[in-house]
């Protein structure tokens, strides 16, 4: 019979130091003793991707995203070997690899590229001849043998790619919390860990900010149905299973709160107001892959009207050198910035089939005089943009207002 196959991912805080790698390499050979065959994917220790980062900033202020790539993809080359050497120490085999080498092949977008293909001829080689697979994570290559990365968090993308590739049991993704919670449990001490939640509502959670797990990877994991653990690597307790079954969420309204603060706010004044402005502005966006978030435009008075959007804040250098731009070119006017902007999200599919779910909300910041400055709504989710500063009050408020503390009765 086939044995089991496992993909574990351990985050950047479960490697950070000499000590915790070799906790990991301990709890990676436990499992493997139990008869399992193991990939291990690996972020770089602690927070050695923001080192590098602020590294590069002190050299240039706009570092070429080739070159960013290269430099971040050595944080996971430093913890696959460390994390191979320790399990050595332990009596097990075990080989590491960057992504290049086990042939995760990527497109050619720098610092946020897709992946396009994973050759797993070699991961499966190595797994036949009984070793423990560790493999870099984040990292990739582009058909041009330039090192490519998949956007922040994107160890949890190699993971749950990998975990589809090769047809894995299931992809446990150990990280410093005991599982997705209802808010950030670091934010709200009140939080609650969920025991299940469902694709859907986790790549909401994820793309509104619960960092937990990185959007993308949720997105992969729904497309193939990649049965996704998220548990604690410093116990042994249950985390929260992510799957495609809901069934049991079905009475719970709002499943959790999260909150993005890198968020910031573009304003474009006197926007000519006649078909095609829109288009012009957020087609030349899109082009530069920017991602455009919340979009509020104002009443016309006399022929103009304001518009305003949302953009990440890594974002807003590009989007302002193309937006003034643009501006100049259709003939609106100033284009001004807002950094000082968050955006609070509540997510549940249970609200599909429930009302006054967004007036709850609206009506819990106002009792605590928190405004309003954008709102946008899908079908599972509501969004506001309010100050920053009042952002982690709003967010325990609306946790407490719609008791996602408290157990609900199945
Ligand atoms: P790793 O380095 O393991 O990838 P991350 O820092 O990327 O870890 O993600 C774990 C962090 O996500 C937690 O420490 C927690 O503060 C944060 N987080 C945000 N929202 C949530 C949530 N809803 N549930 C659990 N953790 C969350
Ligand atoms: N080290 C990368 C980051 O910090 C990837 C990851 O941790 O998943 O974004
Ligand atoms: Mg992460």
């Amino acid at each position: 019979m086939k044995r089991p196959l496992i993909v574990q991912k351990f985050g950047g805080s479960s490697v950070a130091n000499p000590e915790r790698i070799k906790r990991v390499a301990q709890r990676v050979i436990e499992t493997k003793r139990k008869g399992v065959d193991i990939v291990v994917v690996v972020s770089a220790l602690g927070d050695t991707t923001d080192e590098l980062l602020q590294l590069a900033s002190q050299i240039s202020h706009a570092p070429a995203e080739r070159e960013l790539d290269m430099l971040m993809a050595t944080g996971e080359q430093v913890s696959v070997a460390l994390l191979a050497m320790a399990i050595h120490e332990l009596g097990e085999d075990a080989v590491s690899f960057t992504g290049a080498q086990i042939g995760i092949l990527t497109d050619g977008t720098h610092t946020k590229a897709k992946l396009v293909d994973i050759n797993t001829q070699r991961v499966v080689q190595e797994l036949a001849k009984g070793r423990i697979v560790i493999v870099a994570g984040f990292q990739g290559v582009n058909l041009n043998q330039d090192i490519t990365t998949l956007g922040r968090g994107g160890s949890d993308l190699t993971a749950v790619a990998l975990a589809n590739a090769l047809h894995a049991d299931t992809c446990e993704i150990f990280t410093d919390v005991e599982g997705v919670y209802t808010a950030d449990p670091r934010l709200v001490p009140q939080a609650r860990k969920l025991d299940t939640i469902s694709y859907d509502e986790m790549l909401e959670m994820a793309s509104l900010g619960a960092q937990v797990m990185q959007a993308r990877s949720i997105f992969v994991a729904k497309r193939f149905e990649v049965p996704i653990h998220v548990r604690s690597s410093f116990s042994q307790r249950e985390g929260t299973m992510i799957t495609k079954s809901a069934k049991a969420m079905e009475d719970i309204v709002v499943s959790g709160v999260t909150l993005q603060k890198d968020e910031a706010k573009v304003t474009i004044r006197d926007v000519p107001d006649k078909p095609g402005m829109a288009a012009e502005i957020f087609r030349e966006l899109a082009e530069k892959e920017i991602n455009v978030d919340m979009i509020v435009q104002n009443v016309s008075r006399e022929g103009s009207t304001d518009l305003s959007f949302t953009v990440v804040k890594s974002d807003l250098p590009a989007t302002l050198r193309i937006t003034r731009s643009v501006s100049h070119r259709i003939g609106a006017g100033e284009v001004t910035t807002d950094e000082g902007v968050a955006k609070l999200s509540i997510v549940g599919i249970g609200m599909r089939s429930h009302s006054g779910i967004a007036a709850k909300m609206f009506e819990a910041m106002a009792r605590e005089r928190i405004n309003i400055e954008m709102i946008s709504t899908s079908e599972i989710k509501i969004s506001c943009v309010i100050r920053r500063q009042m952002a982690e009050r709003a967010m325990r408020v609306i946790h407490q207002a719609f008791e996602l503390g408290k157990k609900k009765k199945k």
